[in-house]
């Protein structure tokens, strides 16, 4: 007897929306764009993709998608954010613009574009829990400036003559089952991040 795929709906209002589709698509689950509030209540799991926050927060008001995933997460929808995902499950935004809708998911608060102060756009190599070794593109990214007791981070920025001021900043984390990365693992072909998400969603 067939198992039933879980399905993965991925925000699909602004952003890198086809490569998370593409990615999960590798991921032995159905992923949906999801851009009404009809197609988010038929959804196991939801990431929010990377692209530019401020747009997405105000795109959930137009598309009436804001209250109803707020609802969802508060009711436990696994979710995983990357980038501009990763700052919409926040629950404080730090640099962000006041219109923008932080969805709490997340016990942390997060600088937007902190990294974007020394260089905007970086590559590093993370040591990724439980996933291993994970080379990792930043593009305009945020970083976790603190996280709550129950939140369990995955990866930091690794000490390196270029690190500066982001050697050992937060860039994964995870609470319960909502997943949140600074990065992109959507970009690099690299489908373990997705595995690990799509995983929790099976379990949840
Ligand atoms: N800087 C963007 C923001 O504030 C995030 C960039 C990204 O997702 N690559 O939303």
């Amino acid at each position: 007897m067939a198992t039933a795929q879980p399905v993965i709906g991925v925000l699909a209002l602004q952003g890198d929306v086809r490569e998370h589709l593409l990615t999960l698509a590798e991921c032995d689950v159905l992923a949906r764009p999801v851009r009404r509030p009809e197609e988010l209540a038929e959804v196991d799991g939801i990431v929010i993709p990377g692209g530019e926050s401020t747009t997405m927060s105000r795109l959930l008001e137009v598309f009436e998608l804001l209250e109803p995933l707020r609802q969802r997460l508060a009711d436990g929808l696994p979710a995983y954010g990357s980038c501009a995902g990763m700052i919409m499950l926040a629950s404080k935004v730090l640099d962000g613009r006041p219109d923008q809708h932080p969805l709490g998911a997340v016990d942390m608060t997060v600088r937007r574009n902190a990294f974007g102060r020394q260089v905007d756009s970086f590559e590093a190599d993370l040591d990724f829990a439980g996933v291993g070794p994970l080379h990792a593109v930043f593009i305009r990214a945020p970083w976790v400036e603190s996280a709550g007791a129950g939140v369990e981070v995955l990866a930091t920025v690794p000490e390196s003559a270029s690190a500066g001021e982001a050697a050992g900043r937060i860039v994964a984390v995870r609470q319960g089952s909502v997943l949140a990365t600074a990065f992109h693992p959507e970009l690099t072909g690299d489908g373990r991040v997705h595995r690990l998400f799509t995983e929790m969603v099976r379990r949840a």
